[in-house]
């Protein structure tokens, strides 16, 4: 595990130590107003009380996402207690723009290889859809839940007509970097929102972010009341956000993968750091440079949008293909990994304690990360 290192241990003081001495003792210690403690929130919470009916993970199919499932397991959560959720980014109406075409399957293998319930949701057009938006209400999500595939709308007496036509821009803020909000964040939200089955129930609401990842992800607070939260309402439905990982580095993430013999899935086993979407806006040039190399056709279905719009994914104004030309792509040695990138149906074996091996994308000096 991770020690703590001084510069979150001088944030933990600020936001946590601070305030908390002061409300205390009836003193005001200086610490800024944004700082202050709140009630539920805490900045560090490696450890907390498991008293939830559910737990909710948010599971992207990458190692973050099943290092903190797989804590729930090693904590003694029962998986009966345990949902995932997978936001699809390409919704399920035809789009292969962004994802990897597997990942959908994927999870929906490991779910049941593993004995949890899987719901995916999305919103109508995935990422496609959004982007292409002009002078359009947007498009109503859909929710798997236990009885059936439920279509939430909007409400267009109150909502206004807009037009998207740009990439998601590379910043921590979920303003301009629309994806991770209306492809995931707003989806999971409607999700809980619109499920009387949470009524009365303490919900456990997991994500997977870890601190190493950004300067941004390094100030999130490991656990708080989630916006969905309606403790003290007529629903009575208490939910907390609960980051277990957050405090990892990438060898604890792999260390507990490999001690369930979860293996590598296909991005990290084809070089890639991170398991995003396969376009990610994220990507590094090396990323862009193998994709084309090996996925013929791919940067140039993102640089065509980029023309249409005449916005680049890069706040440099230089477009995907240019951003390729800049870097060497990575030698994907692993053909096995290689062929079921390209299939939808995924083949391969999820769990695998005997022939368990670290991939060739883990501890890459390759940054394509959220900022
Ligand atoms: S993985 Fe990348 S492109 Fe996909 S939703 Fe997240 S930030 Fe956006």
């Amino acid at each position: 595990m991770t020690t703590m290192n001084a510069a979150v241990l001088d944030r933990f003081d600020d936001q946590a130590v601070i305030p908390s001495l002061g409300n205390q003792l009836g003193l005001d210690l200086g610490a800024e107003p944004l700082l202050r403690a709140k009630p539920g929130v805490f900045f560090e919470a490696p450890d907390i009380d498991l008293n939830y009916d559910l737990f909710v993970v948010a599971f992207s199919g990458g190692k973050d996402s099943w290092a903190s499932y797989l804590r729930l397991i090693e904590l003694g959560v029962p998986r009966s207690r345990i949902e995932m959720w997978f936001h699809d980014v390409d919704g399920r109406e035809g789009s292969t723009l962004m994802e990897w075409p597997f990942m959908a399957d994927y999870n929906r293998k490991l779910a049941a290889e593993l004995g949890v319930q899987l719901y995916a949701s999305w919103l109508v057009g995935g990422f496609e859809g959004e982007l292409n938006k002009e002078n359009a209400y947007s498009a109503p999500h859909k929710v798997e839940t236990p009885d059936g595939v439920i279509t939430l709308l909007r409400d267009t007496s109150r909502a206004k007509p807009g037009t998207r036509q740009r990439f998601p821009q590379v910043s921590a803020d979920l303003n301009v970097r629309w994806c991770s909000s209306t492809l995931k964040i707003d989806v999971a939200r409607r999700a809980i929102n619109n499920q009387a089955r949470f009524n009365g129930l303490r919900i456990c609401f997991v994500t997977g972010e870890r601190r190493e990842e950004s300067p941004n992800r390094a100030k999130y607070n490991q656990l708080e009341p989630h916006a969905c939260d309606r403790r003290k309402g007529r629903l009575a439905r208490h939910v907390d956000t609960w980051r277990p990982v957050l405090h990892f580095n990438e060898s604890d993430v792999w260390e507990i993968m490999e001690r369930h013999g979860v293996l590598a899935p296909i991005p990290y086993r084809l070089s890639w750091p991170r398991s995003s979407c396969r376009s990610c806006i994220f990507n590094s040039p090396s990323i862009w440079a193998t994709l084309r190399r090996y996925f013929p056709g791919s940067v140039e279905t993102i640089a065509a949008y980029e023309r249409k719009f005449d916005t680049t994914i890069s706040r440099d104004r230089i477009n995907v293909m240019e951003i390729a030309d800049k870097a060497t792509p990575f030698n994907i040695l692993d053909e096995e990994a290689l062929a079921q990138a390209f299939k939808a149906e995924y083949t391969l074996p999820i769990i695998d304690r005997a022939n368990w091996t670290l991939p060739a994308g883990a501890f890459s000096n390759v940054k394509c990360g959220p900022t």
